[in-house]
């Protein structure tokens, strides 16, 4: 009888230990480069690499890392942390990514929360170590990872080189359940305490899968993958996984994230794929267009933007000014995160203004993961590009729950996750982002898309970022402001954005006041942080 048939056991588990062992024997001459604190290279090949991950595995186990256990990194994107990624996971533990921008207390609730018992830090973020490390009664050990010039291991902690040092190189993984957890990442938390979400190793592998398919990020063997989203974030997006499963280039920024560093490695390391958040990318392009001709790109293939929404003009200045293709992504730290992604159907190619608004969506789901839109009452909506409602996703790789069961509010009872995030979807599946739900600006009762006033504004010329965000008013509830960030020695008056911004919108869409400021506030993600704004500037209507 079929149902007697152990079918589940009969298939080999999905797990990343299959990783390592295949880096090793297929591409030990793979390299990975790193970008140390003191800006020196690092150049480590697959083969050695692999070594030190069967080292680190056997260390691990010497300190008493047993499966299940939480194991903290604090770091930089490097080949260390790219080590850890594959040890932990691969003896049966967990690795658990903190989020260095975070404030210290908040990194201490999450330490607390995950309980994590061994921290592996850079010796460059000691000193936030040390802020929180003694309200963790978990941790039993730190290890230190240092170069040279960065401050000296603390008398109490190990060192990572010595600590791998006198290891073998010989270990045998442990056949694992694909169901077993894998790497937690907690949300930023801008909503509530932030929450913890565990990634299977089946999750992962699959993700990985998904990742590196054709249509989705294409990573292949003869990619060269730099990574500007930090490892402490969704995990870097899943790009160490898949170039580790092609077998790719890695290339690791450390901490040096300034657009002259990261064009420094894009072209010295003749990158093919980068991938990170747009206001990173604003500032590569701005660099781009000052130093016309300096810097040669040549070899990127596409750059992945997303973590927020990448405007079109930036899309077309990168195209159109430097012949490089951007390929727009939506995901969240609860899809693992790749969600949709913006490709242009064959279909619909070959009007390049039509190509432009395709590419500016957030795309369409990736294989394996479904999508919808429900109003509040949580009834499902057309897909006729106008109405908008919440995102909801499902699959293999988005979440079923919080760790610890919090937020179970934001999954329906028949598997689903809300998003968060208002959108439209057109008949073809392409989703835009009108908004994330706290951003939403409702005057009136009417929705207004900030994203879509954002895109407009920042194709100003003189306009280097904008954020469109909600501020008090006493008939309509709430109305759009507008803050500018101008690029450096350009100037436009606020009448001189109002009327770009004509004839583009309904006359209710358009912003009550700009305010003009050095700097839009980021999140610990690098985007956006509107509430700060709101605290700022969102009483100026009252009494106007
Ligand atoms: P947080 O932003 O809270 O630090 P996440 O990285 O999980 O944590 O953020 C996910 C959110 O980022 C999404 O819900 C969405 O609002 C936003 N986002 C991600 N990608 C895009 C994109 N391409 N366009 C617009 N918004 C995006």
């Amino acid at each position: 009888m079929l149902a007697t048939l152990p079918g589940r056991m009969m298939d080999y588990p999905l797990t990343l230990t299959h990783l390592v062992e295949r880096a090793a024997r297929f591409f030990p001459k793979s390299e990975v480069v790193s970008r140390q604190a003191n800006r020196a290279l690092n150049r480590v090949s697959y083969a050695e690499l692999m070594k030190r991950v069967r080292k680190l595995a056997n260390a691990l186990v010497a300190m008493g890392v047993k499966p299940g256990d939480r194991v903290a990194t604090l770091a930089w994107n490097h080949h260390r942390h790219l080590e850890l990624y594959l040890a932990v996971p691969a003896i049966g533990a967990v690795i658990h990514t903190l989020n260095l921008r975070l404030h210290p207390t908040e990194i201490a609730y999450i330490a607390r929360h995950a309980e994590d018992k061994w921290v592996f830090a850079d010796a460059t973020l000691l000193p936030l170590l040390d802020k929180f490390r003694h309200e963790v009664p978990w941790i039993r050990k730190v290890v230190v990872m240092r170069d040279e010039g960065d401050p000296a291991v603390p008398p109490e902690d190990a060192e990572y080189e010595a600590l791998l040092e006198p290891c073998s190189d010989a270990f045998e993984f442990p056949r694992l359940d694909e169901n077993a957890a894998s790497m937690i990442c907690y949300t930023s938390g801008t909503t509530g305490n932030p929450k913890g979400v565990v990634y299977s190793h089946r999750s992962m592998v699959m993700h990985t899968i998904v990742a590196c398919m054709a249509d989705s990020l294409a990573v292949g063997e003869r990619d060269v993958v730099l990574p500007v989203v930090p490892m402490f974030h969704a995990a870097a997006w899943g790009l160490p996984y898949a170039a580790v499963m092609a077998g790719s280039n890695l290339v690791f920024p450390g901490p040096h994230l300034d657009a002259k560093s990261i064009l420094e490695l894009m072209q010295d390391e003749k990158v093919t794929i980068a991938a990170g958040v747009p206001t990173i990318w604003l500032g590569i392009l701005a660099m781009l267009d000052a130093e016309q001709g300096k810097w040669n790109l040549g070899h990127v293939r596409t750059t992945v933007i997303g973590g927020a929404a990448a405007p079109p003009s930036m899309i077309q200045g990168f195209a159109e000014r430097h012949g490089v293709v951007i390929t727009h992504a939506w995901g969240m730290t609860e899809t693992n995160p790749l969600g949709t992604l913006a490709r242009v159907k064959s279909s619909l190619a070959g009007d390049p203004a039509q190509e432009l608004r395709i590419r500016s969506t957030q795309g369409y789901a990736v294989p394996f993961v479904e999508q919808r839109h429900a109003d509040e009452a949580g009834k499902i909506l057309p897909w006729d590009g106008e109405t908008m409602g919440e995102l909801e996703v499902r699959g293999p790789f988005v979440a079923k729950a919080y760790f610890s069961d919090e937020g179970s509010d934001r999954f329906t009872a028949d598997g689903w996750f809300k998003t968060g995030d208002v959108v439209t979807i057109d008949a073809e599946g392409y989703v835009r982002i009108t908004d994330r739900s706290k951003d939403v600006i409702k005057s009136g009762g009417e929705w207004i898309s900030s994203v879509q006033l954002e895109n407009a504004l920042m194709s100003h010329p003189a306009v280097l970022e904008s954020a469109v965000f909600a501020g008090r008013h006493e008939k309509w509830d709430e109305r759009p402001i507008a803050a500018i960030v101008l690029k450096p020695g350009q100037s436009a008056s606020e009448e001189e954005l109002r009327t770009h911004l004509e004839g583009h919108f309904a006359k209710f869409w358009m912003p009550d006041a700009f305010v003009f400021v050095q700097q839009i506030p980021r999140t610990s993600t690098g985007k956006f942080l509107k509430s700060k704004l709101r605290a700022s500037f969102g009483e100026m209507l009252i009494g106007k």
